[in-house]
């Protein structure tokens, strides 16, 4: 476990600094930043169980590491198949999710001011989890706010979250919203809230046959149009797009492969109650 994560446990959550993505953008920042010192970190989550709107891929590991997905789920959460592989990692978000639940407000500003006062660049929730409550959200905003010069970026399903504060998230605060989740409905059939949300689509393999065909693209999936799908040459590539406020599509990977009807007869994995 120790080749791709690093912890920094001296702080009120455990951060993890370089997995294996965040350490090739914090090589490439470091390059091209000059600041050869430059720190990228996450918090990690737990995936699923913190994922407030997850739902194609709504997946978590449950107290007896068994692997569990929901009524709609359709893809793979790689998160969760770690956390199954590395207990360690879900006993980490696991902390890290209660020290966030049981903060107060102002606790919570004081959580994130301390990741920004030594981080440059910061991910909540890398691998597993999403924003808990709007004031988690609001703490991260503040935080950003009151560190001018420190990069927030990310993803999240809390589509209900990024419209509420759509016009108040600080310039150094970018966050995508990841398509699904609970509210797909708000951005399917309409381009215009993509071009206002951010937008990241997992494109799977049934959907690339279909964004290949621009015809069926359009009358079909509207919501497609014109969005870039980067090759992924670089681990950090997703940060360029989405510190520059733009909606992309993403290659589904090895891990997350589709959820099939063989998988889900393995004794390993199980369909969940419907939340
Ligand atoms: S949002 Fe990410 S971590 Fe959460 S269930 Fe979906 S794939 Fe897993």
């Amino acid at each position: 476990m120790t080749k791709y994560f690093n912890f920094v446990q001296d702080k009120s959550l455990i951060l993890s600094q370089n997995n294996e993505k965040l350490l090739e953008l914090q090589k490439h920042l470091r390059q091209t930043s000059g600041n050869p010192n430059l720190i990228v970190v996450s918090t990690n989550m737990r995936a699923g169980l913190d994922c407030t709107a997850a739902n194609e891929c709504f997946a978590f590991v449950d107290k007896n590491n068994k692997y569990q997905i929901g009524p709609e789920t359709i893809h793979e959460c790689f998160g969760a198949l770690l956390e199954r592989r590395l207990p360690h990692l879900r006993n980490i978000g696991s902390y890290n999710s209660e020290i966030i639940e049981k903060s107060t407000f102002k606790q919570l500003i004081e959580i994130f001011d301390e990741i920004l006062d030594y981080a440059d660049v910061y991910r909540p929730q890398a691998i597993g989890g999403d924003y808990k409550s709007t004031e988690h959200f609001k703490a991260v905003m503040v935080a950003a706010e009151n560190h001018p010069t420190k990069t927030i970026f990310g993803y999240t399903k809390r589509f209900d979250i990024l419209r509420m504060f759509k016009n108040k998230i600080p310039e150094n605060m970018a966050i995508n919203y990841s398509y699904g989740g609970k509210w797909d409905s708000q951005i399917k059939y309409n381009t215009k809230i993509t071009k206002d949300v951010p937008t990241t689509f997992v494109i799977t393999p049934q959907l690339w046959d279909i964004y290949e065909d621009s015809l069926i693209a359009k009358s079909k999936l509207p919501e497609l149009e014109g969005i870039e799908v980067p090759l992924q040459k670089e681990k950090y590539d997703d940060y360029n797009f989405i510190v520059n406020r733009k909606s992309f599509g993403i290659l589904i990977h090895g891990t997350q492969s589709k959820v099939t009807k063989e998988r889900l007869n393995q004794k390993s994995i199980e369909v969940a109650p419907e939340r």
